[in-house]
């Protein structure tokens, strides 16, 4: 339809980017991406009044979302082409060609069109050679200064390196170390850098993906004084390997912060603040994780020991879900299901008893001694000592 709409206002549209690329892999993608030649938002205006979908507009960008109500969303933008008047900065932008759109994207498996009017359509637009590296399996880029451009694309080489099983290609591999050596990473905001690290987190293959970072030295660039040991790497296999069970448990997870923890354990005053100014990290993360890591590893053998609950319970009462994680990266398999069961434990017990309770009914005043009685009975009651009969009589003898 949106190659018809352009038809009747006489403007050319493709569809392009990563939706061309999963149509020819048969992956399925539900964002779609168009592109207009001359005046896309000409043809997201007409789109949404056929359509009868929400339409938010760019202007400055020339560039709409439609929002349908089948709950498709089809972004729409201009051909533009991209110029940077200095590397690393965000490009000047120009109303162009689809060819020129095509050349300022980050690898050929996202530089393909296909051309959706009624002339030619489903004719697939593919002017850096893309469909034979979608055959060959492999990631390049698409010119010289691409990665001294714009730098977060050696993460996106990374990120579809694994997410396809594909390989980043010779001389892409060769400009994007060079790139990482030259000091380019380092002049790009921690913001954007920390949004592409981010979706490396979401990949299935996080593990294997940050194992390429490091490769590619993209870790000790961006984390000053990480160092991708095996015993790093063994943390992280433990971390990923707990984390898809933690954010189904805990309401709240940031992978991100997981894998601070993990990644800045070790790091000095300076070094930690440096790194939390540049990725916008919270104040109480910091905090957090200098008291957690002077018990780290006490703490993960009172676990893998299977200690009482009520041991556990008494160190890690104010944890957050990620440093919860954090202390799963120094567990193997068995430790982790006792960690596991313990935060059941603790997320299905609750005292019938409250402070209020006992103050009235055993003459207390409220204080300090009400919360050690009420820590004293939650404690007993994780360990199984007592149940919710047993609780007040418990109550009465502490
Ligand atoms: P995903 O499936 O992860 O969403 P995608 O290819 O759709 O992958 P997006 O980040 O949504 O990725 O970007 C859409 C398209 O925009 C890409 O296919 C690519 O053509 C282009 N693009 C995105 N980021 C960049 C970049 N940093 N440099 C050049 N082109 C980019």
């Amino acid at each position: 339809q949106l190659g018809r709409f352009g038809d009747e206002i006489g403007l050319p549209v493709y569809t392009v980017g990563g939706f061309v690329r999963d149509l020819l892999m048969g992956n399925p993608n539900y964002d779609i991406d168009i592109v207009v030649e001359k005046d896309g938002l000409s043809l997201a205006d007409l789109a949404a009044r056929k359509l009868n979908a929400k339409l938010v507009k760019y202007e400055k960008f020339l560039t709409a979302s439609l929002f349908c109500k089948d709950g498709l969303r089809i972004d729409v933008a201009t051909a533009r082409t991209e110029y940077y008047e200095a590397p690393t900065e965000l490009p000047q932008v120009e109303v162009s060609t689809i060819k020129k759109d095509l050349y300022r994207r980050d690898f050929t498996i996202n530089a393909m069109a296909i051309k959706l009017n009624q002339k030619d359509f489903g004719l697939l637009i593919d002017f850096f050679g893309a469909k034979k590296d979608l055959d060959s399996k492999l990631i390049r880029c698409l010119h010289t200064l691409s990665f001294v451009e714009d730098p977060t694309r050696i993460l996106r080489a990374v990120r579809f390196e694994t997410r396809f099983g594909f390989k980043i290609e010779q001389q892409t591999a060769r400009l994007m170390l060079d790139a990482v050596h030259q000091g380019y990473l380092e002049k790009v905001s921690g913001q954007r850098l920390r949004q592409e690290f981010e979706k490396i987190l979401e990949e299935k293959s996080v593990f294997e993906a940050l194992k390429r970072l490091s490769d590619f030295e993209v870790i000790k660039h961006m984390f000053p004084g990480v160092f991708y040991t095996s015993s790093m790497e063994e943390k992280l296999r433990a971390l990923f390997m707990f984390l898809p069970w933690a954010e189904n448990f805990f309401e709240k997870l940031n992978r991100f912060y997981a894998v601070m923890y993990v990644f800045l354990e070790y790091h000095s005053e300076n070094l930690l603040e440096e790194i939390r100014q540049r990725y916008g990290l919270s104040h109480c993360f910091v905090s957090e994780l200098k008291v957690i890591k002077k018990m780290i590893v006490p703490l993960s053998k009172m676990i893998s020991l299977h200690m009482e609950f009520s041991d556990i319970y008494r160190v890690t009462q104010s944890f957050s879900s990620e440093a919860f994680c954090y202390v799963a990266s120094y567990l193997d398999s068995q430790a982790q299901q006792y960690l596991k069961e313990f935060l059941e434990k603790v997320k299905g017990t609750r005292l019938k008893v409250n402070g209020g309770y006992l103050v009235k009914n055993f003459n207390l005043k409220p204080g300090r001694l009400v919360g050690d009685i009420l820590e004293k009975l939650y404690c007993a009651k994780l360990d199984g000592v007592i149940t919710d009969e047993s609780e007040e009589e418990y109550a009465k003898k502490l």
